[in-house]
């Protein structure tokens, strides 16, 4: 049992991967064995993971940590052995580092990292007396998978628009592919579903160009989105204040979900309660490699995607009304 994050057992582990089966491409029976040997495989001897946090707010922990239904944290807390997480771990100073020296130096582990790494000076970022590049650089020499975790890890987050000239997993280590679960924070059910692919098939999930598994992030938050029928007939919030306008498009208000690609509007946030587009505040693009200083000012469209795609809307419109009156539309 989990000391900070408590039980789960098996059968509610295998449920779990069960209702991710389609999400993995596989069949329901196929995911249930799978998980269920690879599970009995290491009741003596789980899968080792480290997970390092370089420049972070520790969001994507707590994002993972917090998630209810199932418990994703318990879950992989309670399947794994995690030899190293700063927020969670229960030993300090030199214990910690020896537990993380050790697992490096035994090999075969997946490697989670959170946050992101200072180009600008080593300085920025220091743990243990050594640069953050560095751990990162040691560490994945010997692990089996690595998964870069939300947009400060994938891509540079919000710390890459600062002075620190900081970057993703994929800037640093060069020589093996890099898993990117981007979003800020981390969405629990792509990183729990991306562990689980690997540790059922042995093998990286097929990823788009950016490093994302297509499986979480093939498709635009756009095309998925519930106020879309809004926008294609031209109906642009405006006013806040204004009920009518309630449920309209949210795209003058700076929504990023036209460049954006991810299955917010489909899986949605908080085990399904909601999302940010739902909350009426639109998508600010955290998915995408731009994300933080290309996606801002957050309520304008620094991409210059919005006009073109509302253009292209005002004459699908137009075609729809000519089709429905037989009149043409000037
Ligand atoms: S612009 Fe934003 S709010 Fe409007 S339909 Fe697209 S994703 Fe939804
Ligand atoms: S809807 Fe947009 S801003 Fe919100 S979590 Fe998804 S990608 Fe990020």
């Amino acid at each position: 049992m989990s000391p900070i994050l408590g039980d789960i057992n098996r059968r509610d582990f295998i449920k779990y991967t069960a209702m991710t089966a389609a999400a993995l491409g596989l069949s329901q029976i196929d995911v249930m064995n799978k998980v269920s040997e690879a599970m009995a495989a290491s009741s003596s001897d789980k899968p080792p993971v480290i997970w390092l946090e370089g420049q972070d707010c520790a969001g994507c922990t707590t994002s993972f940590a917090s998630t209810l239904n199932p418990p994703a944290a318990s879950i992989i807390l309670d399947t794994i052995s995690l030899r190293y997480h700063e927020t969670i771990m229960a030993a300090s100073g030199h214990k910690s580092e020896q537990a993380l020296h050790h697992t490096v130096k035994e090999g075969g582990y997946v490697l989670l990292v959170e946050g992101s790494i200072p180009l600008a000076d080593g300085r920025f970022c220091m743990i243990a007396g050594r640069p953050f590049e560095e751990i990162v650089l040691e560490c994945a020499k010997n692990a089996a998978a690595i998964i870069a975790v939300g947009a400060c890890a994938t891509y540079g987050g919000v710390p890459a628009a600062g002075p620190t000239g900081s970057v993703g997993v994929r800037e640093v280590v060069k020589n093996k592919p890099i898993i990117n679960i981007s979003t800020c924070p981390v969405h629990p059910d792509h990183l729990v579903g991306t562990i689980v692919y690997y540790l059922t098939t042995g093998k990286v999930p097929p990823l788009d160009k950016e490093g994302r598994p297509l499986m979480y992030f093939g498709e635009s938050i756009h095309d998925n989105c519930r106020r879309h029928a809004y926008f294609e007939e031209g109906k642009l919030l405006q006013d806040w204040n204004d009920p009518e306008q309630k449920n309209w498009c949210l795209i003058d208000k700076g929504c990023k979900g036209p460049v954006t690609y991810a299955d917010c509007s489909v899986r949605r946030w908080n085990d399904g309660l909601n999302f940010c587009i739902d909350c009426g505040a639109g998508c600010r693009g955290c998915a995408e490699p731009i994300f933080y200083a290309g996606m801002s000012p957050l309520y304008s469209d620094p991409t210059g995607k919005a006009e073109e795609l509302k253009k292209e809307a005002k004459i699908r419109e137009a075609k729809r009304k000519e089709l429905n009156t037989g009149k043409e539309v000037k």
